[in-house]
């Protein structure tokens, strides 16, 4: 049977649109379809909007730094309109690009809500178009627990848009947009509380890590509670609202943001019309192929929930549209050793195993480990502390895990997952002779194991 396309993409974000483009670019017919804004999470109400306002609040310690270098400055004022609005027109300006981007690599693109009519048809703005391949790339959306009151609450969707910075903020959760955002709100001057569910945030991540970062939040003066959790929220007459905590504890606050995860943006997309089934989660099941129970539909990116990562979702994008187009050029994903930062204030940066996943895996670890005050920082008052730890195995040598807190932990960290992916050991970081003066360097001067 003839289709009107080889490959029809549903969602414009990050991997919907490398999929669409190198599928284009391989001599595929191909389609996207873009319900709301093109670039998608990443691009709009993601990680770009969200490394642009951490830049922004970390100029309060910029600031306050200047001062022991000589600087006098005046007294510092923000103004979150200007922040927000030079925000959105940059972000307009990528989504630009992105209509370039598609248009120029031959992609029909087309503005409205994508349904899925049958294994190989899907409507859009009223027509039917017939695909011989449907990739699904929907991504996902915020999700807010259902307790009495939510609707008071916002998500990081409009976190972005907000008209004023609000004074006080609860913010919610313990993981990736938890953190960030409760830097961002506290480095711009918000009185800022965050509250997770559980003994220590950041679940996952090296428990040195998670320790440190707890502690120099906390010098920084934001209010870090653990085992707290919101039971409702009242709207007070004065505007203001108020968390009743499960433990009757009551806060008073202007905004209450929640972090709690991502759900799979599945809504309205006619799945009921196609054989694709979801795994207990909720996320679209797909095997190594990215192949569905359908097996004309592919999915991809945060839809799956596997790794929810731009660069995770492009690799996808990237080996499906190969797999589909250009078989002599597939190269499966690999999931194993994927870094990754939190643009915390301070930055973690990560790759590899965690000490408590080396352990879980049975490997026996030599740790090494140091947290030193950054240079940068000994002609100021700041007293923050960076940290760096290996993680390696003790009977290969091999390095299997590297954790940085401290000021650019992300850019870091990325040059030393290429040393781990390549497989390097302890002696190759030894052997290696450091940048000096760097706080870097001292993941290649580390020599003597922490004694546990
Ligand atoms: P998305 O980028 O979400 O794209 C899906 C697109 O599909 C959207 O544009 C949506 O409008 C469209 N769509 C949905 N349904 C339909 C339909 N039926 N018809 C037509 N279009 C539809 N990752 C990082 O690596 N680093 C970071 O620093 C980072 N920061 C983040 C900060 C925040 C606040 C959030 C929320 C996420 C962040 N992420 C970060 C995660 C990253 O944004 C996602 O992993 C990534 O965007 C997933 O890409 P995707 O292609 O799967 O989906
Ligand atoms: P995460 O899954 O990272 O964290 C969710 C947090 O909310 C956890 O601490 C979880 O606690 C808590 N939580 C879940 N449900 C509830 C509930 N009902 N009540 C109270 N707390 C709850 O999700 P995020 O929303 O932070 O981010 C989504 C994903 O987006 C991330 O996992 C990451 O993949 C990606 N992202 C990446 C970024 C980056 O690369 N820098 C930045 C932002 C997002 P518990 O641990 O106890 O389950």
């Amino acid at each position: 049977m003839a289709y009107e396309f080889d490959l029809f993409v549903i969602g414009a974000g990050s991997g919907g649109v490398r999929a669409a483009r190198f599928a284009a670019g391989f001599g595929a017919k191909v389609a996207v379809a873009e319900s709301r804004y093109l670039g998608g999470t990443c691009v709009n109400v993601g990680c770009v909007p969200k490394k642009l306002l951490v830049y922004g609040a970390h100029f309060a310690e910029d600031f306050e730094q200047a001062s022991g270098f000589g600087w006098s400055l005046g007294e510092a004022s923000f103004d979150w309109a200007t922040l927000i609005a030079n925000k959105d027109r940059e972000i307009h300006r990528l989504n630009g690009i992105y209509r370039n981007l598609l248009v120029n690599s031959g992609v029909t693109l087309m503005e409205g809500h994508a349904k899925i009519t049958g294994p190989h048809e899907v409507e859009v703005n009223g027509q039917r178009h017939s695909a011989k391949h449907i990739l699904i790339a929907t991504g996902g959306w915020p999700q807010i627990p259902q307790i009495p009151g939510h609707e008071h609450a916002i998500s990081s969707n409009e976190a972005f848009f907000l008209k004023e910075l609000p004074k006080r903020v609860l913010v919610v959760g313990g993981g990736y947009i938890a953190v960030e955002f409760a830097g961002i709100f506290h480095g711009l001057g918000a009185k800022t509380s965050l509250l997770y569910r559980g003994e220590m945030f950041l679940r996952g991540f090296d428990g040195a890590v998670r320790k440190h970062l707890h502690e120099e939040l906390t010098k920084r003066g934001m209010d870090v509670q653990f085992n707290a959790d919101i039971a409702r929220i009242d709207k007070e007459p004065d505007g203001s609202l108020k968390a009743t905590l499960k433990d009757g504890r009551e806060l008073i606050t202007d905004c209450v943001f929640y972090a709690t995860g991502r759900r799979p943006m599945l809504d309205n997309l006619g799945l009921e019309n196609t054989g694709v089934t979801l795994d207990k989660r909720g996320f679209v099941e797909v095997d190594d192929l990215y192949q569905s129970a359908e097996p004309s539909i592919l999915a991809i990116g945060d839809v799956i929930g596997r790794v929810q990562l731009t660069p995770v979702a492009l690799a996808e994008g990237m080996a499906v549209a190969r797999r589909l187009f250009k078989p002599e050029q597939y190269r499966a994903v690999d999931y194993n050793m994927i870094p990754t930062a939190v643009f915390s204030l301070p930055n973690i940066g990560t790759v590899g195993l965690s000490e408590e996943q080396a352990i879980e895996d049975g490997h026996k670890v030599q740790i090494f480990e140091s947290s030193f005050r950054p240079m940068k920082l000994t002609l100021t008052e700041c007293q923050e502390r960076t940290l760096m730890k290996l993680v390696v195995d003790a009977d290969t040598d091999k390095v299997l895990g590297c954790h940085m807190v401290g000021p650019e932990a992300g850019e870091i960290v990325q040059g030393l997952a290429i040393a781990l992916k390549a497989g390097a050991t302890k002696q190759h970081f030894d052997e290696t002779i450091g940048v000096h003066p760097t706080a870097a360097e001292e993941f290649v001067t580390m020599r003597t194991p922490v004694n546990r």
